[in-house]
């Protein structure tokens, strides 16, 4: 684990690296040149330069062995940056992955040694043209070759799609079936029959290298299968899905506080009907206020799972992952899309760069696993709770909110625990009725349970830091007082949302009789979750003050 002192030191570096290499002119320039600076991801990940792959690498292998927390705030950063770049760095963390869960200790030490000592860039290559999603349906082969009975390499053959660094990489980490199932496999650049298509011409992040890969009888020694088992290749991708995810999370909450940072300063120059837009409360509260308070209730999320990462929580923590990416990148592509508008036609133009990093974001709600991909690991997972506690689970959560309203009554758990209650009544409707027999009721209810969870951590997170027990490397951008306004305002839409999108799908799939529908607003506490709203206004009004400086800051801002 690494200081804080360090990783601000290293933050520090990276922003004023940016700075140097990366000004907005050079960014718009390889954007439209769709051009991936590979000099510069080299520079980054050069141990004797900025080294920002030494975060991720153990000490033993010659790394600072940062933790989950670490790299969450590392790819914020990133992404505040450039996308694009950030995605040519993060492949290599992915690449070496598989490497960091199922390697023999000579593999680790070997291969984690050498992205330390010699800035090795990898790729990760899971994906194929036929396996997207559903990774299991992946084709590519390895077959065994034997010697005197024993088995000395593999042949590999097949094709893989969409992989960052694909054309970049000094080595390349990939999933191939072998006769006792698909294994991961380590193979360099270069490698007889291995070859890599042009990069492809992409919607965003044009400044990352994504290209096809192709294998066509590509010989790799067995010391190259990694773990020394075959078979154990899609446990050892599941087994990083909450570390992974978390990372991607932490791209679309930097790439949308990146937009907002824009739309923010810009609206207190530009002057429409008299005066400053950041003045205007039908702009302040519709386009950036509320997604302040979405993308800082994922960063809740994403805080609390990596602070359970590192604190050596069972399993994987995949669907607190799953939840930690959906929010984090749904609200990152719409605060993006919020700053072009916030912008008017200035944001729909290259120079004002909101345009580009809508574009870039939106990559995240597809890579490391769809939105619609997460909604389904959300819903799978908390379902079998649901069952296990016989429909209780929710409703205890949500009276562990009402315990903490009580001893902080302005942290908005009161709202969060509305939302958990109505959460537990909408799954109890759909279990008693079996509509999770409809694909979309299953998926809808992974979007509500992430909204409800996410409500309890901003509250949880706001009364921490009103006891002043926030993680010291925990990001400070807001101070107790806004950050309980802030929870306030996203637990109410939270419970809004539980209640009247689960009222409309149970009523939606027939999961109620005629006329039952006025007694299950009352049990999914609408009437409350509508008195509830009161005060909203003004919480709106004094987030868009504590953004524009009108109201005096409690805590110092993080540098
Ligand atoms: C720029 C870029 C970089 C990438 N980098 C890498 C990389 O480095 N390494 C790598 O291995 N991969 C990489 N990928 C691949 C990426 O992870 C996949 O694109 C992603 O997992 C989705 O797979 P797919 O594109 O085949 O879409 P599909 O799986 O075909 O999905 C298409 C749509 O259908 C939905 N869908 C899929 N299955 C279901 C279902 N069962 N029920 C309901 N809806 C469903 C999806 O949510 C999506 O909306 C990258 C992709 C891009 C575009």
């Amino acid at each position: 684990m690494i200081s804080n002192k360090t990783l601000k030191l290293s933050l520090k570096s990276l922003r004023d690296f940016a700075k140097k290499r990366l000004p907005d002119e050079t960014l718009i320039e390889l954007d439209e040149r769709d051009e991936c600076p590979l000099e510069i991801v080299r520079d980054m990940c050069d141990p004797d330069g900025l080294g920002i792959q030494l975060l991720f690498i153990p000490e033993e292998c010659g790394g600072f062995g940062g933790g989950a927390f670490d790299v969450y705030l590392v790819c914020e950063e990133m992404a505040r940056i450039d996308l694009g770049v950030a995605t040519a760095v993060l492949a290599t963390f992915l690449g070496s992955d598989p490497i960091t869960v199922g390697a023999t200790p000579e593999q680790k030490k070997h291969w984690l040694s050498r992205i330390a000592n010699e800035g090795l860039l990898f790729a990760y290559g899971a994906t194929e043209p036929d396996a997207g999603s559903d990774l299991g349906a992946l084709r590519t082969t390895a077959d065994r070759v034997t010697q005197d009975g024993r088995v000395v390499g593999y042949k590999i053959n097949g094709n893989k799609q969409w992989i960052s660094n694909g054309g970049i990489a000094d080595a390349y980490t990939v999933l191939a079936n072998t006769p006792s199932g698909p294994s991961w496999f380590i193979l360099e650049k270069g490698a007889k029959g291995f070859s890599h298509d042009e990069p492809e011409d992409k919607h965003g992040i044009r400044l990352s290298n994504t290209a096809a890969l192709a294998f066509n009888d590509v010989y790799v020694d067995a010391a190259r299968l990694i773990g020394g088992v075959e078979g154990q290749g899609l446990n050892q991708a599941q087994a990083v899905f909450g570390y992974t995810r978390v990372m991607v999370a932490a791209f679309g909450l930097g790439a949308g506080w990146s937009a907002l940072d824009r739309a923010i300063p810009y609206s207190t120059k530009r002057i429409q009907a008299g005066g400053p837009l950041s003045e205007k409360q039908g702009y302040t509260h519709k386009l950036i206020v509320p997604n302040v308070a979405r993308l800082e209730a994922a960063r809740a999320y994403i805080e609390e799972t990596a602070e359970r990462i590192d604190g050596g929580a069972e399993g994987s923590l995949n669907t607190e992952g799953a939840i930690s990416k959906y929010m984090a990148t749904e609200a990152g592509n719409a605060a993006a899309e919020a700053s072009i508008q916030a912008l008017g036609g200035y944001g729909y133009t290259h120079e004002y760069m909101v345009e580009k990093i809508k574009r870039d974001v939106r990559i995240t709600t597809i890579y490391e696993g769809t939105s619609e991909i997460m909604e389904m690991t959300i819903s799978r997972d908390r379902w079998q709770l649901h069952l296990k506690t016989r429909g209780e689970h929710y409703h205890q959560q949500a009276r562990v909110y009402e315990e903490l309203h009580s001893r902080h009554p302005n942290v908005g758990a009161d709202n969060a625990a509305l939302a958990l209650h109505a959460l537990a009544v909408v799954m109890e409707k759909a279990r008693v009725a079996r509509l999770t027999r409809y694909q979309h009721i299953l998926l809808r209810l992974g979007e509500l349970i992430a909204w409800a969870e996410s409500a309890g951590s901003l509250s949880r997170r706001a009364a921490l830091m009103a006891e002043g027990k926030l993680n010291e490397k925990a990001n400070r951008r807001f101070d107790a007082k806004a950050l309980a306004a802030l929870s306030r305002i996203f637990a109410r839409e939270a419970a809004l949302k539980v209640a009247e999108e689960g009222l409309r799908w149970v009523i939606g799939a027939g999961g109620i009789n005629n006329g039952e529908s006025a007694a299950l607003e009352e049990s999914l506490g609408l009437p409350a979750i509508h008195r509830a709203q009161a005060g909203l206004i003004s919480d709106l009004d004094y987030i868009a003050d504590v953004l524009y400086g009108r109201v005096a800051k409690h805590a110092e801002l993080v540098a």
